[in-house]
């Protein structure tokens, strides 16, 4: 039996145009960016190449656009060196950000910066009216950290109403977008933010490899420091191939945005309508809809049954690959700190699927399947 992979918003495939682009830079073009020869030339006009795809993509100028080695780094750098280098005093962010988000600000609360966590709606949308009461307080300069969409729950921030307070009471803007870059246009024009991440590996790009969009009149100190790389920004030889295979990533995603969004948002859609057919009882977490949530993450709150707590390891026996919580902590026993957030239902196991382009509905089947055996109470077939 093939395997089924509904685990796309821990990582995607790569795809197979993605890694035709980045074959040459593992290969015969294997040149240093700083190099002034040739092979160094070939080098840094790809990384150009690459930085043109996703400014476009924003908007944005390419002096504003850094390649970084992950997801992580990108948000790790903007809220350090926010405080570090903007004279940041208070960050305002929530419970139910990404831990490289999450355990950034709480470094800075040890080291002294003042951190308040803005109220969730049952979804895990900000409460917009409590994040402007926390601007309206006096207090010192303040960067507002908050994710576009949940990576366990899909919910959706609106990224144009943080942005719009944000300039109101004159605070910093980072969104961890790592979610949606990709999925959705941007317009940074339109939605001014300070800082904003992305990560190739969740939109059929290379591991290891990120972004960070810094708003040009924004001056921040280098977060690794060494040699010139990014305009003095990020040291390191750069992840040649990685960041070809990046642009290449969003240049598709971007092509085929409307027709994925058709499909994969078809696909979650058939799982709500399965699931509730099939296992009446279960619930939903976040926002499910087409507007308020990520149309690629679903998760579910399974009915109280003995072996709940076997579901991963079921679909799992049949091929299926899922997740019960955010990647970082999946196969940890640890509660997630996203359902405790929103405060879902406690004593019901969660489990999240994610679906890619490369899904079809007999992938659903089969994962639904194996649930309503379970509650069924027949052994599942490996
Ligand atoms: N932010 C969100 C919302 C994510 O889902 C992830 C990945 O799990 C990250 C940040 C981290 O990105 P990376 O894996 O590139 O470090």
């Amino acid at each position: 039996m093939g395997k089924i992979y509904l685990d796309n918003a821990a990582t995607t495939r790569i795809s197979d145009e993605v890694l035709q682009e980045m074959m040459p830079f593992l290969t015969e073009n294997f040149g240093n960016p700083s190099s002034i020869h040739s092979f160094g030339r070939v080098a840094k006009s790809t990384i150009e190449k690459a930085r043109r795809t996703v400014a476009k993509y924003l908007n944005v100028s390419t002096s504003e656009i850094f390649f970084t080695g992950s997801g992580t780094e990108s948000n790790n750098t903007a809220i350090k060196c926010a405080v570090r280098d903007l004279g940041v005093t208070r960050i305002i962010s929530s419970a139910i950000e990404h831990h490289c988000v999450l355990h950034s600000v709480e470094a800075e609360a040890r080291a002294g910066v003042q951190v308040e966590w803005v109220q969730l709606d049952h979804e895990g949308r900000v409460n917009l009216a409590h994040l402007e009461q926390l601007l309206a307080q006096p207090a010192g300069k303040t960067l507002v950290s908050l994710m576009h969409a949940n990576n366990e729950i899909g919910t959706i921030n609106d990224l144009n109403a943080l942005s719009q307070l944000c300039q109101k009471y004159g605070a910093l803007l980072h969104s961890d977008t790592v979610q949606t870059i990709g999925y959705v246009p941007f317009n940074l024009q339109e939605t001014k933010v300070q800082f904003l991440s992305g990560s190739a590996h969740k939109f059929h790009g290379p591991k290891g490899v990120g972004f960070l969009y810094i708003q040009g009149d924004v001056h921040i100190h280098p977060f690794i420091d060494g040699g010139s790389q990014e305009r003095n920004m990020r040291a390191g030889t750069e992840n040649v191939a990685g960041i070809a295979g990046l642009g290449k990533a969003l240049e598709q995603s971007v092509a085929e945005m409307e027709a994925n969004r058709a499909l994969v948002s078809g696909l979650k859609n058939y799982m709500i309508q399965q699931l509730t057919e099939h296992l009446p009882a279960v619930q939903f977490n976040g926002d499910i809809s087409e507007q308020g949530g990520n149309y690629k993450v679903l998760n579910v709150s399974l009915p109280p049954h003995p072996k709940a707590e076997l579901v991963l390891f079921n679909l799992d026996m049949a091929g299926i690959a899922a997740s019960g919580g955010s990647a970082c902590t999946s196969g940890s026993e640890k509660a997630s700190h996203v359902l405790e957030g929103i405060h879902a239902a406690p004593n019901r196991k969660a489990v999240r699927f994610s679906f890619s382009k490369y899904n079809t509905r007999a992938d659903i089947d089969a994962a639904v399947q194996v649930l309503s055996k379970m509650y069924a109470g027949q052994a599942v077939e490996g």
